[in-house]
């Protein structure tokens, strides 16, 4: 049987000091969500997200330490928060969890200048982090649109993609090394080298742990120094299927330009109708680095576009898309008024994404009747793929049972098409409690790995149930 809310309360506090154990309303709401939109748009039609038992504040890996081994001898479900600012439920607790929040565990630890790292508490939020750095000559190369509301631990936990990922490359580059608390409250540490072959990497059990195996207590990440030179330009694309190719021969020819976005038709027309003609997708181009490197990558670049036919439109697009790129007030707007604005981010090989794109938008359009809007970009590249993030915006009945059916309606079209056309669920939000029921699907005959890992660190079952991996018995909803 599992211990009282009053039984579990009182032990957090006599182990940890009443101030650091909230049981009030209001930090109980706050930490009853994350940026999830199904619970947010039910919340605006009323609904009320269940609340955790309590919410604790470690300051310490020690203290994460303690906690946990606690919680595990109780029995009692534990959910790390870090920002908040996930968008897949992987942070929303249950009625009976525990919320480890992790917000003042906020200290940069220290810069190592000579082998160009960071080593930061898991709490540190990512723009506050790059600041500081930008203070001392370095970047972290790290700029996902939720940078000031994202936390590193967050970050490495969700294996997250930034918007120059193409040149700096997505967390899993960028980590060198990290500090874990495992479940039952043992402190693991990977050291600090460049590069190891000394079996499985273990940072890979972290990066998109999802809060499933334990809590990251401390993160150690690459720098890069400032760059001095970019070279910024747009163009105006025929269709999607021609941006695509022009970016997979960058990438093929072996340029890595650090922003590549493809906007198609719809988020060209939103976002850039002064500068393209309707129908035209849109082609965003940066590069940098050291003295020299941008105008030579973007010499290349800009032979490559106009060979292929497109239109050069200047840089200032890229501009307007730096000054307004992690503006989403909109988007909370709508999600207050009680309509369905998600994103879905999905990647694929370029042999198989076009089609996705296609299909997906074509399925979605015919198939949900209380769709308004999909569109889609191409963001983040490769030279064996790229991914597709798509914008997708419904008007569902006013009634929160409503909301999820139309809700799982668009989500289960998206990852049906997604997985029939070769590609992957997931590029980069993660999978969090809406997407675990498809990792079986996912993963298929690979996925009693991840089920014996999870069983192997989390024998109780008590890290973060329902996220990463599906609770017992539950299906994927049908399209
Ligand atoms: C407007 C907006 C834009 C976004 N843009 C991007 C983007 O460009 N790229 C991108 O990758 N993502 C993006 N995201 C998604 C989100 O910001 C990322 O998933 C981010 O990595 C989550 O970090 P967080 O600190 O907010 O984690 P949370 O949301 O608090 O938690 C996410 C998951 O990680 C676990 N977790 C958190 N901290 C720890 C820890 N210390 N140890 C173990 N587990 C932990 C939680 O239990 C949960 O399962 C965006 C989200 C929003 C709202």
């Amino acid at each position: 049987m599992s211990p009282s809310r009053d039984s579990v309360v009182a032990g957090l506090q006599s182990l940890m000091g009443h101030d650091r154990v909230a049981t009030d309303t209001e930090t109980l709401a706050k930490r009853s969500l994350d940026t999830w939109p199904l619970p947010l748009v039910q919340l605006a039609m009323g609904a009320q997200p269940a609340a955790p038992l309590c919410v604790v504040r470690p300051r310490s890996t020690d203290e994460v330490a303690r906690v946990l081994a606690h919680l595990y001898r109780q029995g009692v479900p534990t959910v790390p928060y870090g920002g908040g600012s996930g968008v897949l439920g992987g942070a929303k607790p249950g009625p009976d969890s525990v919320v480890l929040d992790l917000g003042e565990m906020s200290r940069i630890l220290s810069l190592d200048e000579d082998n160009l790292t960071v080593t930061v508490q898991p709490g540190v939020f990512l723009g506050k982090l790059e600041a500081w750095l930008n203070e001392r000559g370095y970047i972290t190369g790290h700029y996902p649109q939720s940078i000031d509301v994202a936390q590193l631990g967050g970050l490495v936990a969700t294996r997250s993609a930034g918007q120059f990922s193409t040149k700096y490359g997505n967390i899993e580059d960028l980590l060198v090394s990290l500090e874990a608390v495992l479940p039952d409250g043992q402190v693991m540490r990977i050291k600090d080298v460049p590069r190891r072959a000394t079996g499985p990497d273990l940072r890979h059990i972290w990066l998109g742990s999802e809060g499933a195996f334990g809590v990251i207590t401390e993160v150690t990440v690459k720098v890069f120094p400032r760059p001095v030179d970019r070279w910024l330009q747009a163009y105006a694309v025929p269709t999607m299927r021609t941006g695509m190719e022009v970016i997979h021969r960058f990438l093929h020819d072996g340029w890595r330009p650090a922003v590549v976005r493809l906007h198609d038709e719809i988020e060209a027309e939103r976002g850039y109708a002064s500068v393209v003609n309707k129908g035209e997708s849109i082609l965003l181009l940066l590069s940098e680095g050291p003295e020299g490197y941008a105008q030579a990558e973007g010499r290349a670049l800009d032979r490559t576009a106009l060979a292929a036919g497109l239109h050069p439109l200047g840089p200032a697009p890229v501009e307007a898309w730096l000054e307004h790129r992690n503006d989403v007030h909109e988007f909370e707007q709508f999600i207050r008024a009680g309509l369905i604005v998600d994103t879905i981010e999905v990647s694929a090989r370029w042999t198989d994404i076009a089609g996705i794109y296609e299909r997906v938008a074509e399925r979605l359009r015919r198939e949900v009747p209380e769709l308004i809007v999909v569109s889609g970009h191409s963001s983040h590249s490769y030279p064996q793929g790229t991914n597709l993030y798509f914008i997708l915006g419904a008007q569902p009945p006013r009634n929160p049972a409503e909301v999820e059916r139309v809700y799982k309606a668009i989500w289960s079209r998206v990852m049906e098409t997604t997985l029939a056309g070769g590609g992957t669920i997931s590029h980069h939000h993660g999978v969090g409690k809406m997407r675990a029921p498809w990792m079986p699907a996912e993963l298929g005959t690979s996925y009693k790995v991840l089920e014996s890992l999870k069983s192997a660190l989390d024998p109780k079952g008590l890290m973060n149930p329902g996220t990463l991996l599906p609770l017992s018995g539950q299906e994927p909803p049908r399209p």
